[in-house]
């Protein structure tokens, strides 16, 4: 109860001068010694007050007994009182007149007081922190031992108060220890627990009770925290603190993750009585560590290693290997044609497939292996202690056959192959990027080679991609400096005679040397060029044929060739594409783009929209090379594509070749049931071309007709051909 004064008191500001009267806090202890003082002074008044450090914060009385009743507490100001002298010159007594000695404290008057004694209360490193004095309306005349008395008197209440700040600092700690987010264990000097909080219980799986009495060295398992018991108390005995991550085994047997500190408490003489131990439990943060790890270090689709992973092994293999004379590989795997496989199948179905391909790739390589994916459908492999090329012949041979073999996708039955490339240490390179990338290399080489075979990596290889890396480096600069320019090449109404159309034909002269668009195409979409390459394409064929529409043939077309690269990435309302031909205020229809059949997939439903919006906005749409491809005519429906255009490949042996003649017949056939129209590529000869006729084609291109011209020859071309047409 008595420590309800030192609470009001701490919990009361006011710097007012004005006394202010609160609760009594009668029945307490302070109030028992002022009342017994009071009788053994014969004191009118006793008072039992605080004072504060602060000199404009009031005073604040924790027992008041007047007449030997006890009475309200109050606040007053020190300032000016005989309690100021007490503070300041300990024992003091004014045995008459001390209203005169104070006239500037109103409250002598006030309560008619005449005498005062009062004595400092002082805490255990003799700081004043209060006043107990007593106060008489008479004179006082009886002065021996008051002093003695006030002496013993005082010594109580000081005691008292530090009994009082102990137990409410002890409360106040309790109420910590048991309110924190930290496992705390206060144990003895023998390391038997004194108390545990409900947290570290609860982290123990354990009660409280069950806790008192143990050892704290049976709850720390040393054994899997790297460090001894030994080390851990020496270290503690040595500089009174230690701490480290630790692991808690729990009552049953669970071993918890935590960080722990633990704090030696020593005595006035130095040494430890207690021991503080604060445990925080780690275990969110391991989930998260290792989420990190894995999202950093692994391929969430797939579970394998990532390229960041798979090189910091190939780095630590090769190191192992350079120390000891042993051989490595890797294997560089890219699954053929997924891309096409991923579009018609949907992307669900894709990823499924990876997932397949990523087991079976784990299933035929030894724990010591690592194979990892670096994106998309590629895929590495890291082989440790090779002995010999033969070696590496039959594991990627054993890839090829499990990466064939038939896949079930929820009841859908496909199969996909897989190219490889092998890069060897010693023998091609000594860097982790380099055997990656010539791993690379070499499964591009594969790719090229008809796919569903691996190749070693060679230094030829090494010639190739360095020269077409130049090539790259070259193209760049032509568009940079507009060095590209178009060729168009007729195309021709077979029923009519008539030039009806034109195709935009990239030309490139590199150093006085023509290259070949099917030699850089490739380069341009690998390496990202192409947009800009069709830009410029594009432009020049619409300033072209804006040309021959104002010299009075606005019947033509232009057809530009369009990469599956080209393709806006979302919906794009006013493409590209449109606006140039806008701005050479050509209309819509005077525009066609040949794509080739991998741009329709059934599940392009971008491209499938992009398709109906160019259509809907009068351009034309023609399948290029169509044949060499795998789409059927069927889902060529889905799409609102105007031309065929027959691959030259077919065009060329037709006239001789019966398979030829069949199928060219048979895609004039069913185009014309879908209602479009069919161009004949590669026309070049008289024969070809009664033939065609003869089959009811459309349209033939061809060097029978004419080579692709430049835009200056293409007035000339139109006139002199509608002569011989006349
Ligand atoms: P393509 O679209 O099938 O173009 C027809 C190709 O056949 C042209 O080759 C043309 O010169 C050639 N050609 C036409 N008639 C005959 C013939 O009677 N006999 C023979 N032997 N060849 C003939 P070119 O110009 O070398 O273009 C090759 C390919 O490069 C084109 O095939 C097209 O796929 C691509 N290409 C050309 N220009 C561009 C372009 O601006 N953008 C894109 N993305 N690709 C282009
Ligand atoms: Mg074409
Ligand atoms: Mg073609």
């Amino acid at each position: 109860m008595y420590s309800n004064a030192l609470a009001d008191f701490s919990l009361t500001p006011h710097s007012h001068t004005v006394r202010r009267f609160n609760k009594s806090s009668s029945g307490d202890i302070f109030a028992d010694i002022a009342l017994a003082l009071g009788q053994a002074v014969q004191a009118d008044m006793v008072i039992i007050s605080l004072i504060t450090p602060q000199p404009d914060k009031p005073c604040q009385t924790i027992s008041f007994i007047n007449n030997g009743k006890i009475c309200d507490n109050f606040e007053y100001s020190l300032k000016d009182t005989p309690c100021e002298d007490v503070t300041a010159s300990n024992f003091c007594i004014f045995n008459n007149n001390v209203q005169e000695l104070f006239p500037n404290d109103p409250a002598l008057t006030e309560m008619d007081i005449h005498s005062y004694v009062g004595a400092p209360l002082v805490d255990k490193c003799g700081e004043v922190i209060g006043v107990v004095n007593t106060l008489y309306h008479g004179s006082l005349s009886e002065l021996e031992n008051i002093e003695v008395l006030f002496q013993l008197f005082a010594d109580l209440i000081s005691s008292e108060l530090e009994r009082c700040r102990t137990l409410q600092k002890m409360e106040i700690s309790r109420q910590v220890i048991a309110s924190a987010n930290e496992g705390i264990v206060i144990c003895d000097s023998q390391k038997q627990i004194l108390e545990a909080n409900k947290t570290f219980s609860d982290m123990l799986n354990m009660s409280p009770h069950a806790l008192q009495g143990k050892s704290v060295e049976d709850i720390i398992a040393s054994q899997y925290s790297g460090h001894t018991n030994s080390e851990i108390w020496h270290t503690i005995e040595e500089t009174d603190h230690w701490s480290s991550e630790f692991w808690c085994e729990a009552d049953n047997g669970k071993l918890l993750p935590t960080w722990l500190t633990v704090n030696a408490i020593r005595n006035d003489a130095g040494q430890i009585e207690h021991y503080a131990l604060f445990f925080s439990d780690l275990t969110d943060h391991k989930v998260a560590e290792q989420k990190i790890h894995f999202q950093a270090n692994y391929d969430s689709l797939t579970g394998l290693a990532n390229r960041q992973l798979f090189l910091d092994r190939l780095g630590l293999s090769l190191h192992h290997a350079q120390r000891n004379n042993r051989q490595i590989a890797v294997l560089f795997i890219d699954l053929d044609l997924f891309k096409a496989v991923n579009d018609s199948l949907g992307h669900i179905q894709g990823d499924q497939l990876l997932r397949i391909a990523a087991k079976r790739l784990t299933q035929i390589t030894r724990k010591s292996d690592t194979v990892a994916r670096l994106g998309g459908d590629e895929f590495t492999m890291l082989l440790e202690d090779i002995h010999s090329p033969s070696e590496l012949e039959e594991i990627a041979d054993k890839i090829l056959q499990t990466i064939a073999q038939p896949i079930d996708l929820d009841g859908q039955h496909t199969f996909i192959t897989a190219s490889i490339g092998i890069a060897h240490y010693p023998s091609d390179a000594n860097t982790a990027d380099q055997l990656l990338s010539f791993a690379d290399q070499a499964m591009y080489n594969a790719k090229t080679a008809g796919k569903n075979c691996a190749r070693f990596f060679t230094r030829e290889m090494q010639v190739t991609a360095d020269q077409r890396l130049d090539l790259k480096h070259r193209l760049d600069r032509a568009l940079s400096n507009q060095q590209i320019t178009t060729a168009f090449q007729p195309i021709i109404n077979l029923e009519t005679g008539r030039v009806e159309k034109f195709e935009s034909l990239v030309r490139w002269k590199d150093q006085g040397t023509h290259i070949s668009p099917t030699h850089f195409i490739p380069i341009a979409e690998e390496f990202g060029l192409i947009r800009t390459l069709g830009e410029q394409v594009l432009e020049q064929s619409c300033q072209a044929l804006s040309g021959l529409h104002a010299a009075g043939y606005s019947h033509l077309q232009f057809c530009i060739n369009r990469s599956a690269k080209e393709f806006p990435k979302h919906n794009d309302p006013h493409p590209q594409w449109l606006a140039t031909a806008e701005k050479y205020h050509l209309p819509h229809t005077a525009l066609c783009f040949e794509v080739t059949e991998s741009v329709l997939t059934p599940n392009s439903l971008t491209q499938k929209q992009f398709f109906e919006h160019l259509k809907n906005s009068g351009c034309q749409i023609a399948i290029d090379d169509f044949g060499t491809g795998y789409s059927s005519l069927s889902y060529l429906r889905q799409f609102p594509v105007d031309i065929l255009k027959i691959d030259r490949s077919f065009i060329s042996d037709f006239t001789q070749d019966e398979d030829d003649l069949t199928l060219v017949s048979t895609i004039i056939a069913m185009a014309k049931s879908l209602g479009m129209k069919v161009v004949a590529e590669g026309v070049e000869t008289q024969e070809q071309l009664n033939q065609l006729i003869k089959l009811g084609c459309h349209y033939g291109q061809g060097y029978y007709f004419s080579k692709p011209l430049e835009q200056s020859q293409l007035l000339t071309f139109l006139q002199r051909h509608e002569a011989t047409e006349s």
